[in-house]
């Protein structure tokens, strides 16, 4: 019996208009989709009406169905002839457990295709005015994970500070420890930072401060899953351009 293939692809960080045209395409012709939480139901609703739709959402504290499952649902419908759309929040391969979907693929001779999508950085970037990179402030953009094995172990020593724009993943339980490990690490307590909270999606919240204010400003705010942190003066920059947006349309 011929395989089917695993389409692992990346749905981008909410608003369907960010999908790749591949993507799209992919989705509109599915007859199988095993997707993440993240990914929003304008882009769920794209599948025909007979598709088959997986949920495999993950929560931090409970895993709905462990990675080994998900590996194994992905390789046992392949095996079974019939195509799989994996479709992931962001990109596959920036904190998407792609790699390992794909290895798990091809260890059981399954073809695999990787659909690049916008990661949540690049998106929360643009629709937040934040330039990750910038002439005058920052020519080097880190992306890190928040919460994973053993954060207090990772060595973060210059991924943030002057020239630098250092962009945090799941951090937002982990707010309290990444602002007292980077200041450990020497960053000053006001250097600026900004949260981006549901990123391109209507309910979007860009909220800004010194990194010392991170941990009081998350929990004040409430602010909840997904999230990212920027760390750097690019943020600060958004801040004074926005200010001066505002004031040009109010005058
Ligand atoms: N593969 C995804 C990341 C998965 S890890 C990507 O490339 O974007 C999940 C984390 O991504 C969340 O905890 C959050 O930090 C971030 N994230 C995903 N979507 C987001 C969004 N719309 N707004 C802000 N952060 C988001």
């Amino acid at each position: 019996m011929k395989k089917g293939t695993i389409f692992l692809v990346g749905a981008g960080p909410g608003d369907p208009d960010l999908l790749t045209l591949r993507a799209a395409r992919l989705i509109q012709h599915a007859s199988l989709i095993v997707h993440d939480g993240l990914v929003d139901s304008a882009i769920l609703a794209m599948a025909p009406p007979d598709a088959r739709l997986i949920s495999v959402a993950k929560q931090r504290s409970r895993h709905t169905l462990p990675q080994e499952g998900i590996n194994a649902l992905l390789v046992q419908e392949a095996l079974a002839g019939r195509d799989v759309v994996r479709l992931k929040g962001g990109d596959p391969f920036i904190f998407g457990r792609g790699g390992e979907e794909m290895e798990a693929a091809q260890a059981a001779g399954v073809k695999v295709e990787i659909v690049p999508g916008i990661t949540a950085a690049n998106g929360a970037a643009a629709a937040s005015g934040i330039a990750l990179t910038h002439r005058e402030n920052a020519s080097i953009v880190s992306f890190v994970a928040g919460q994973c094995k053993g954060l207090s172990d990772q060595n973060w020593a210059g991924l943030a500070g002057h020239g630098r724009t250092l962009v945090i993943y799941m951090g937002v339980k982990t707010a309290p420890q990444i602002a007292e490990k980077l200041m450990a690490d020497g960053l000053a307590p006001d250097m600026p930072i900004a949260v981006v909270e549901n990123a391109c999606r209507a309910n979007m919240r860009v909220l800004r401060g010194p990194l010392a204010a991170l941990p009081d400003l998350v929990e004040r705010e409430a602010v909840q899953s997904p999230a990212l942190i920027v760390i750097g003066h690019v943020t600060a920059r958004a801040d004074a351009a926005l200010a001066q947006l505002a004031q040009e349309t109010s005058a």
